[in-house]
């Protein structure tokens, strides 16, 4: 089980380390392409402006040279220069004449038949006359861009205007200012291609990149369709292969590392535990109004062979997730009750609490275990306090009849880091319990701008609501203690009033506060004995 358990931990490690560097190479490359592609694109567009300007213009100089001939129309010279203008003008594939709105000539020679001058669709600033899909009866009958000029008129090829190298995935389009389109390379969206046509744009939509270039007489259009980040990932070359190895050996070395330090850290804690190395520390619990310690959290501290203390976040989890835990609470309630009966058993009205693990209040154990150790000692139930945290409200049921039960038995049960975790008041309305505890995140808010701050108020006030006492943690200032106060909240426990104190330490902090500021408690609960 803990083979397999490692070398899941193993495999995820190498997965992760070989993914990592290829993602986030494959990311930075996609954003660069993204803004290549993007540029290309833009450039695309405005060579395509210059080809169909370039082509146009072509065909404009041609048919102002006709015009301008002295030459009889349709005469054989006529018919020649045409002929001759229509081989040298790169766009043009046939000019033609006319006289009286129907064509005379063409530069393949007279014609017969009775062919009207089109009917134009648009006229450019220059003043000719454009006619788009003309089919001539000569060449392969594909449709023609007409313009005409005075009694001339040329035939483009439409695919003259849009004839730019680019990148094999753009296409290309060209049209009139106002939208009317002139040639286009089968553009893959249509409905983008109408858009840009009635609002030319630089952009792009989920699925392409799009440019335009314009000018008084031409619009320029330029599509390519997007890389997604998953097919950039696939188009990364082999030679991230020996980053993604290097990566997915060293996550595998590290998650080996990792489960081989806490299966270190395990093996030690399980020995300290055996050998009982584990102590407890006190913290005070003091009494806002009044400032009287009235007792303490017990927080457990494991201190190694070689001297070096581990912190109880890193090792209480360890004991967690490696069923050392119930051993561990065993041994903290056999030390706090061997630390603290004395003091308990003088003072009434002192109590200890302890920290119970999400296992622990699930189960009810932990319970059973406190009940066995109290008997015969003298101290109440009542006296010790047990702080449950809201992962061990997980399994709502269990942890309900055992909370309930710690109650029935005397105990007083409080919710641990509260406002950390998800509980809603009707949730937490729900369980049996006596205090909340006030993460000290919340704590540590007050008085500043941080966005938690205004939280604070809000969780003090849905303890009240609850009809439950509170107790502040890591109340570190006096400006945090003086709000505390001003809330009404009953306790507080932090570095302001004593750090957590070794056993003997604590019991002689609790006399002396209790000399200190039982005193005032007394004049405040009996005025008239005071005078
Ligand atoms: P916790 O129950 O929230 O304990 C409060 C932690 O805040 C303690 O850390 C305490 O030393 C620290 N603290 C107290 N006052 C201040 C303050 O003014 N400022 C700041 N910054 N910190 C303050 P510690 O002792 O390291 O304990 C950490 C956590 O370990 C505890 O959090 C508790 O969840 C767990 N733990 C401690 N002892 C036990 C135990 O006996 N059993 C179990 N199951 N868990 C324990
Ligand atoms: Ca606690
Ligand atoms: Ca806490």
């Amino acid at each position: 089980m803990k083979r397999a358990r490692t070398i899941a931990a193993i495999v995820l490690g190498a997965l992760i380390g070989a993914a990592l560097p290829v993602i986030t190479v494959a990311y930075f490359s996609w954003l660069r392409q993204q803004e290549v592609e993007q540029n290309n694109l833009e450039s695309a567009a405005e060579r395509t402006l210059l080809r169909a300007h370039r082509a146009y213009e072509g065909g404009l100089q041609t048919l102002r040279t006709l015009n301008q001939t002295p030459l009889s129309p349709c005469s054989p010279e006529h018919l020649q220069l045409m002929r001759n203008l229509a081989v040298s003008t790169r766009t043009a594939e046939q000019v033609g004449y006319f006289e009286r709105g129907r064509l005379r000539c063409t530069s393949w020679g007279l014609t017969d038949s009775d062919i009207p001058e089109p009917i134009p669709d648009h006229t450019t600033a220059d003043g000719a006359a454009l006619t788009f899909g003309v089919r001539p009866q000569a060449g392969d009958g594909s449709p023609m861009l007409a313009v005409q000029l005075g009694k001339h008129d040329l035939l483009i090829d439409p695919g003259r205007f849009v004839d730019v190298i680019a990148d094999p995935n753009v296409r290309l389009a060209v049209a009139t200012p106002d939208g009317r389109l002139v040639a286009q390379q089968a553009l893959p969206d249509q409905e983008l291609l109408s858009r840009l046509l009635r609002k030319p744009a630089t952009g792009h939509t989920a699925h392409n990149w799009y440019a335009t270039a314009q000018d008084h007489e031409w619009l320029a259009i330029a599509v390519s369709p997007r890389t997604g980040f998953i097919d950039s990932v696939g188009r990364l070359p082999w030679a991230l292969l020996p980053l993604a190895v290097v990566g997915a050996l060293l996550g595998a070395l590290g998650a080996l590392w990792l489960s081989r330090r806490r299966q270190s850290l395990r093996n030690e804690l399980a020995t300290a535990v055996r050998r009982r190395e584990l102590s407890m520390q006190y913290q005070p619990i003091i009494e806002l109004d009044t400032g009287v310690c009235v007792g303490a959290e017990s927080l457990v501290r494991w201190c190694r062979a070689d001297g070096t203390q581990v912190k109880p976040d890193l090792f209480i989890p360890v004991a967690e997730q490696t069923g050392l835990i119930d051993a561990l609470t065993d041994h903290v309630i056999d030390l706090v009750i061997n630390d603290m009966r004395d003091l308990l058993v003088r003072d009434r009205s002192a109590h200890i609490a302890i920290n119970l693990s999400a296992g622990d209040v699930g189960s009810g154990r932990a319970l059973k275990v406190l009940s066995a150790k109290l008997q015969g000692t003298g101290i109440h139930p009542q006296q010790i306090w047990l702080e449950a945290t809201e992962r061990g409200f997980i399994d709502i049921e269990g942890a309900r009849s055992s909370l309930a039960a710690a109650r029935r038995a005397g105990h007083c049960v409080a919710i641990d880091d509260f406002g950390v975790g998800y509980s809603s008041l009707q949730y937490l309305q729900t369980l049996p319990l006596d205090a909340l505890k006030i993460d000290k995140s919340f704590i540590e808010a007050i008085g500043t701008h941080s966005a938690t701050s205004p939280v604070t108020s809000h969780i003090i006030d849905m303890a009240k609501t609850l009809g439950l006492f509170t107790v502040a943690e890591g109340v570190e200032t006096s400006a945090q203690l003086a709000y505390l106060q001003a809330r009404q909240v009953e306790f507080g426990q932090g570095w302001l009033f004593s750090r957590p104190l070794s056993s003997s330490e604590f019991i002689t902090y609790h006399e002396k506060r209790l000399k200190q500021y039982g005193k005032a408690k007394e004049n405040m609960q009996n005025p008239n004995s005071a005078m």
